[in-house]
C-alpha cells in the first residue's frame, strides 16, 4: 500500500502545494500524521509559551488523485484511524472560551490504551478518535491549517473518524488532499483550544463521485449525514449550515421545502464542531433512515 511519513507536511492548504504522492481513483493509501504540535511538546514540563507557532497544525500531504478536475465532488472514505498511546493537552490564558479565566499555562500529557483515555489517573474516558484537519487545496489562496473552511481544515469534528466519509469538492486538478491533527478524543466546542492531541495513521481511499453541487464540506457515518459550515461567528455558521442542508435534501434527496423543514425541525441535530478557531465550525446532522424514506442513498 502507498504511504505518506510524517516527514512530509505542510502548514496552509493553497493551489501551489507539491505533491508527495498520486494515486489512482479507489486506491487505499496511508497516511501518519504528527500532532499538532509536531510533537515539540514532550513532557508536562514543557509549556506552550516555548512553542514554534511556523510548526503548528502540520498536515501530511498533499496527495493528487488522478482524474480529479476542479468542481468534482471527491468521496473520502476512512477506513481505519489510529491514534498514539500518548496525547498532549494545553491550557493557554486568553486562548478559547475559557480564556478569560483561565490564569496558568499547563500541559498535561494523557495515556491511551486502545480503548480509553486516561485523565491525570483519575478519570477514564472512552476514545473516539477523530481527524481535526483535513481538507483540499481551494481553488486560489492560501489556508493556514489552523482555519477552517469551504475547502476543509480545522474543522475540528468529533464525527470525522473511523468508518466516515467525507465529501470535498475540489478546487484544483487532483484534489491535493492532506489531513493531520488527530485527537484521541475531544468534545463538541474543543472550548480550550484542543482535543487529547495524538499523532496518528489513517488509512484511506479517495475518488469521484456523481454529485457536483453537494454542499461541501460534508460528511456521512453509518447513520447520518451532515453539512459542515465555518464562519466568523457560530450564528452565521448555524444559519449557512441549516440552509445547506435544506438545499441538500430539496435538490439532491427531492423532500419539498416545507417537508424538509418539518424533518429538519424533528429530527436534525444543529451541533458545534468547534468555537475557538478563527472561523466557527458547526455541522447540521441528519439521519440516513429519512433519506431511504424518500428512496435516497449516498454513493457507494
Ligand atoms: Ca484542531
Ligand atoms: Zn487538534
Amino acid at each position: 500500500m502507498n504511504k505518506v511519513t510524517r516527514d512530509h507536511v505542510f502548514f496552509a492548504f493553497e493551489p501551489s502545494l507539491e505533491p508527495v504522492l498520486q494515486v489512482i481513483q479507489g486506491e487505499e493509501i496511508l497516511l501518519e500524521t504528527h500532532d499538532c504540535f509536531q510533537g515539540q511538546l514532550k513532557s508536562e514540563s514543557d509549556l506552550i509559551d516555548a512553542l514554534d507557532w511556523d510548526h503548528v497544525n502540520p498536515a501530511t500531504g498533499p496527495v493528487f488523485i488522478e482524474g480529479v478536475k476542479p468542481g468534482d465532488v471527491i468521496k473520502i472514505d476512512l477506513l481505519e484511524v489510529k491514534v498514539a498511546p500518548r496525547s498532549t493537552m494545553v491550557t493557554v490564558p486568553g486562548e478559547g472560551v475559557l480564556g478569560d479565566l483561565i490564569t496558568e499555562m499547563e500541559t498535561a500529557i494523557l495515556a491511551y490504551d486502545g480503548e480509553k483515555v486516561t485523565f491525570k489517573n483519575k478519570v477514564e474516558i472512552p476514545a473516539r478518535p477523530m481527524i481535526g484537519v483535513i481538507g483540499v487545496a481551494p481553488a486560489s489562496g492560501k489556508v493556514p491549517n489552523g482555519t477552517p473552511g469551504p475547502h476543509g481544515g480545522n474543522m475540528d469534528c468529533t464525527q470525522i473518524g473511523q468508518g466516515a466519509s467525507i465529501y470535498f469538492t475540489a478546487g484544483v486538478e487532483g484534489g491535493l488532499f492532506g489531513c493531520g491533527d488527530m485527537h484521541a478524543v475531544m468534545g463538541d466546542g474543543e472550548i480550550v483550544v484542543c482535543g487529547a492531541e495524538t499523532p496518528g495513521e489513517v488509512r484511506l481511499k479517495a475518488r469521484v463521485v456523481p454529485m457536483k453541487g453537494l454542499p461541501t464540506p460534508f460528511l456521512e457515518t453509518k447513520d447520518m449525514v451532515a453539512v459542515i459550515h465555518s464562519s466568523p461567528t457560530a450564528d452565521e455558521a448555524a444559519s449557512e449550515a441549516t440552509h445547506r442542508m435544506a438545499q441538500f435534501l430539496t435538490d439532491f434527496v427531492k423532500i419539498p421545502l416545507n417537508d424538509a423543514g418539518m424533518l429538519m425541525s424533528l429530527v436534525g441535530e444543529l451541533k458545534f464542531c468547534q468555537v475557538v478557531d478563527p472561523e466557527k465550525t458547526i455541522r447540521f446532522e441528519f439521519p440516513k433512515y429519512v433519506l431511504e424514506k424518500y428512496g435516497f442513498r449516498m454513493p457507494e
